[in-house]
C-alpha cells in the first residue's frame, strides 16, 4: 500500500498516453505548441512495466489522458495489456471525443470501462472557437459511440471560459434531463502556456452553480453531498443523468486527494499543481532494478505536497496541462 505523510492512501494513477493531440484548446495549449518526439515517450512495453509495477503497491484505478491518449499509435493493444494487469480494477480514459466514432467499440472490446469525454458547448462555432481546431460533430458522435460500446457511464467534462461559454453551461446541463449522462463543470485552473487567460477568465463553480439554478431552480444533492471523486454531483429533479461541479481553485479536495500522475515521459508527478516530480524513465531506461523503481514511487508518494499553492498566488509553471495529463 502506497501511504504518503499525511496519511493518505495514493492508489489511482493517471498515465498520460502522449502529449500529442489533435485540437489546440486555448486554456491548454498555445496553438504553435511543440511536442515532444516518440523516442522521449515511453514506449508500449515502458508503460507496462511501470502499470505492473503501480499495480503491485496498491494502485488499482488507472485513468489514461493525455494530451489525447487516442491519437497514440496502437492504443487499443496498449489499453489491453494495462486492463489485464493484475491488480488493476478499474481503467477508464479521459478524451477529447473526436476519435471515438472509430475506436469506442475496441476500445470497451479491450477491457477499458469508462469515457470522460470533453465538450465545452454545443455550439459549433464556439467549439471551434475554443479547441481552435475541433469540429463539434465529431465529438457527439464520440460520445454516442462510447455509450453504444457500453463505456458507460458517459461523464462529459465542461472547462468554463468567460467570455467563451459561460452561457452555455444551460444548454449542457439540459441534456440531464434527456441523457443518463454526468455533465461535469470544471474550474479553469492555472499552468504555462496560457496563465493570463487562466487566471483572468476564470468562472468558478458558484457562478456556473447559479447559473444553471437560475433556469432549473434548485438542484438537488447526489450522495448526501459528499465528493465523487473531484466532483460534487447534483441533479435536477426528475433529470436522467447528472451535473458536477469540480472547484480545483475555490474550493480544492485537496484532502481527500489519492491520485498521482505519470507523464507521458515518464515523469511521476505527485500533485497536478505543484512542480514537484521525479522522473521514472531514465533510471528505467538506465537500467533500474524493479526494486530501485519501486524505492523511487514509495518515496515520490510519501512526499506528495499536501495540495497546491493558488491561494498564494503559487502557479506550477514547468509545463503546461497537456505536458502533465489532466
Ligand atoms: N485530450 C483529452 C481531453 O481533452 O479530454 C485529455 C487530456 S485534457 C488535458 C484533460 C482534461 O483537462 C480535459 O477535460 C480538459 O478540458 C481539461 N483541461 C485542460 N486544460 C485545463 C485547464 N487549464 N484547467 C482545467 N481543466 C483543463
Ligand atoms: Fe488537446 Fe485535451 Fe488539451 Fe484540448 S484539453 S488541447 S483536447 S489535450
Amino acid at each position: 500500500m502506497a501511504l504518503d505523510r499525511f496519511g493518505r492512501r495514493i492508489h489511482y494513477l493517471r498515465i498520460s498516453l502522449t502529449d500529442h493531440c489533435n485540437l489546440r484548446c486555448l486554456y491548454c495549449m498555445p496553438e504553435d505548441m511543440t511536442f515532444r518526439p516518440n523516442a522521449a515517450l515511453m514506449q508500449d512495453e515502458e508503460i507496462l512495466r511501470l502499470t505492473r509495477l503501480f499495480a503491485e503497491l496498491g494502485f488499482d484505478k488507472i485513468r489514461l489522458t493525455g494530451g489525447e491518449p487516442t491519437v497514440r499509435a496502437n492504443v487499443v493493444e496498449l489499453v489491453r495489456g494495462i486492463t489485464h494487469t493484475p491488480g488493476v480494477r478499474t481503467v477508464s480514459m479521459t478524451t477529447n471525443g473526436a476519435l471515438l466514432p472509430r475506436l469506442a467499440q475496441s476500445l470497451a472490446e479491450a477491457g477499458l470501462q469508462r469515457v470522460n469525454v470533453s465538450i465545452d458547448t454545443l455550439d459549433p462555432a464556439k467549439f471551434r472557437r475554443l479547441t481552435r481546431w475541433g469540429d463539434l460533430e465529431d465529438v457527439w458522435d464520440g460520445i454516442l459511440a462510447a455509450e453504444e460500446a457500453g463505456l458507460k457511464p458517459v461523464k462529459l467534462n465542461t472547462v468554463v471560459v468567460k467570455g467563451y461559454n459561460e452561457e452555455d453551461v444551460v444548454e449542457l446541463a439540459r441534456l440531464t434531463l434527456e441523457h443518463p449522462w454526468q455533465v461535469r463543470f470544471i474550474e479553469m485552473m492555472p499552468f504555462a502556456g496560457a496563465t493570463r487567460l487562466q487566471v483572468t477568465q476564470m468562472v468558478t463553480a458558484a457562478q456556473t452553480q447559479a447559473r444553471v439554478e437560475a433556469v432549473f431552480g434548485p438542484l438537488e444533492p447526489v450522495n448526501d453531498g459528499k465528493l465523487d471523486g473531484e466532483a460534487r454531483v447534483f441533479h435536477i429533479p426528475g433529470a436522467q443523468g447528472d451535473i458536477g461541479f469540480i472547484s480545483s481553485v475555490s474550493a480544492p479536495f485537496c484532502a481527500s486527494c489519492t491520485r498521482a500522475r505519470l507523464t507521458a515521459d515518464g515523469v511521476l508527478r505527485m500533485c497536478l499543481l505543484r512542480e514537484y516530480e521525479i522522473d521514472l524513465l531514465r533510471p528505467l531506461r538506465a537500467g533500474a532494478t524493479q526494486d530501485d523503481l519501486r524505492t523511487l514511487i514509495l518515496d515520490a508518494v510519501w512526499n506528495k505536497p499536501w495540495g497546491h499553492g493558488l491561494a498564494k498566488g503559487m502557479i506550477a509553471t514547468n509545463r503546461v496541462m497537456s505536458q502533465i495529463g489532466g
